[in-house]
């Protein structure tokens, strides 16, 4: 991160420091807001959530295909070279995300796990689901997406 990058390509470089401020959560947040809805970012509830929406006692994850192992996502597919590595990295991924989901649903909290294809592929839809969930209209089993099971 120096000096002599442009904005563009600091933007860039930015972007790819895992967990924050990458595009498809930048469109969520800008989503929210548009709904209407107000939302905090840092977070230490378990998992440290994306975007947390304490009046509506909901929080969104919104996770990569790849780290967090999009259950049938062609982005979720391993690489073929040190295939183990990868594995059990990701393994130990979903283990923790499945832990701090079962945490934060304890201790009250409604869930949604945003996918990053989901929101390249349909937009205005997932708004809409979203603000349903947001508001209470859904429940968020409905929102856990997964096309590909
Ligand atoms: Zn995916």
């Amino acid at each position: 991160m120096t000096d002599f990058m442009t904005p563009k390509q600091r933007h860039r470089c930015m972007s790819r420091v895992r967990g924050r401020d990458t595009t498809p959560e930048i469109f969520i947040r800008k989503m929210l807001w548009a709904a209407g809805f107000r939302y905090r970012l840092k977070s230490k509830l378990p998992g440290k959530p994306d975007i947390v929406l304490k009046k509506h006692r909901a929080v969104i994850f919104v996770n990569g295909c790849f780290w967090h192992s999009h259950a049938g996502c062609p982005k979720s597919k391993l690489p073929t070279t040190r295939k183990e590595f990868w594995a059990n990295k990701i393994a130990a991924n979903v283990e923790r995300d499945q832990r701090n989901i079962a945490d934060l649903k304890k201790k009250g909290w409604r869930v949604a796990v945003v996918w990053e294809c989901s929101i390249k592929n349909q937009e205005s839809k997932k708004a809409t689901v979203l603000s349903l969930f947001l508001s209470g209209g859904v429940r968020p089993s409905q929102v856990v997406d997964n096309p590909f099971n």
